[in-house]
């Protein structure tokens, strides 16, 4: 803990342009045009220290040094899987450990980023959920995941997901900021079309993310659209019923003019029926939207099974003529435990 009249330092990683101008004409008393140099330094050319940056005074560099940090994420592991993922563990500054991937997909290359330490949601097919909540991410540690990734690979990052660790729209005003970050084009510059948020639909949630400035993305975890199947597998979505969570999404479509990814995860004996299918083709009627079917990846100590071939092509085969778009989404990373609901297993469990 810092000790009386020791002074915190301002993470600039996690600053928006607009934050950044202020503190530097106002707390640093500096001419606005440092805000532009420091904003290039810091998330274009993504320097690890101040003494880089060579066209700001030597004077004004110690200044920075004394008074602003830039945040660097330690690697404590990263695996690789068969299929060219590649699963990133850091630790933070308070000894909490997060995961961010990267996903290859030509001519995509996606990196899947986390907004917390573990997660309150407690979907019963995730390990992040099992292992409960610790804290919320800075926008500076969601930004850093990001230049981690893309300092691990010479191929520029084309996407991101905000869909690894945690429920993005329970940390909104970090995720806000991170947002603005990383589609600045001062900086890394990845536009807003490209960047998806993933949540399971908190009340008031998506109104606010689809009315920020630029048109983000937005991916739901549905999993089931019959109330009491959905409670058991997303515990938190019995904040937001399923007519609520209709009612938010023709407002994405309405507010954003983009359609809606909806996420579902089909688990053997669980949201695998045609009754269940059924449900989710009612749900689905008027909402611009594409459905992203899942097979459950099995996840150590969980009683959960993934269907066979002959249930799912059964489900696909109902949905197919009743909704827009579906697509059964390929597994990516499950070998490294690196597929939806697989981060954290190594090491959020108490037991770890
Ligand atoms: S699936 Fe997502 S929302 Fe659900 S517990 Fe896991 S991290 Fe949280």
């Amino acid at each position: 803990m810092d000790g009386e009249g020791s002074m915190k330092k301002t993470e600039l990683t996690g600053l928006t342009f607009r934050e950044l101008r202020d503190w530097t004409t106002g707390e640093m008393g500096m001419r606005p045009y440092r805000a532009g140099q420091l904003f290039t330094w810091v998330h274009r050319r993504r320097v690890g220290s101040f003494d880089d940056m060579t066209d700001i005074s030597l004077d004004a560099r110690a200044q920075l040094d004394g008074r602003a940090k830039l945040t660097r994420l330690v690697t404590v592991n990263t695996l690789s899987a068969v299929d060219g993922t590649v699963k990133h563990c850091f630790v933070l500054d308070d000894d909490e450990h997060i995961e961010s991937v990267l996903i290859p997909d030509e001519p995509r290359l996606t990196a899947c980023l986390s907004t917390q330490v573990g997660c309150k949601c407690g979907c019963i097919f995730c390990q992040t959920g099992l292992a409960g909540f610790r804290r919320d991410l800075s926008a500076a540690e969601m930004v850093a995941q990001l230049y981690a990734l893309q300092d691990f690979t010479d191929q520029r990052i084309s996407n991101v997901v905000f869909m690894g660790m945690g429920e993005p729209l329970d940390n909104f005003r970090n995720l806000e900021d991170a947002l603005s970050i990383i589609s600045d084009d001062r900086g890394i510059c990845i536009g807003a079309r490209k960047i998806t948020v993933s949540t399971i639909g908190l009340p008031g949630g998506i109104a606010r993310l689809a009315g920020l400035e630029g048109q983000y993305g937005l991916a739901v975890s549905l999993h089931s659209a019959v109330p009491a199947t959905r409670r058991k597998l997303v515990p938190a979505s019995r904040a937001l019923s399923l007519k609520e969570l209709k009612h938010d999404l023709l407002l994405y479509n309405e507010m954003t003019g983009r359609r809606v990814t909806l996420e579902y995860c089909l688990i053997s004996g669980l949201n695998d029926s045609i009754s269940e299918a059924a449900a989710l083709a009612g749900f689905c009627a008027d909402i611009q939207c594409k459905i992203n079917l899942l097979v459950y990846n099995p996840v150590k100590g969980m009683d959960l099974h993934r269907p066979g071939p002959a249930e799912v092509e059964k489900f696909m085969e109902y949905l197919y003529p009743r909704c827009q778009a579906v697509t059964l989404r390929r597994s990516r990373g499950s070998d490294i435990a690196a597929a939806c609901g697989q981060l954290g297993a190594s090491r959020m469990l108490p037991n770890r």
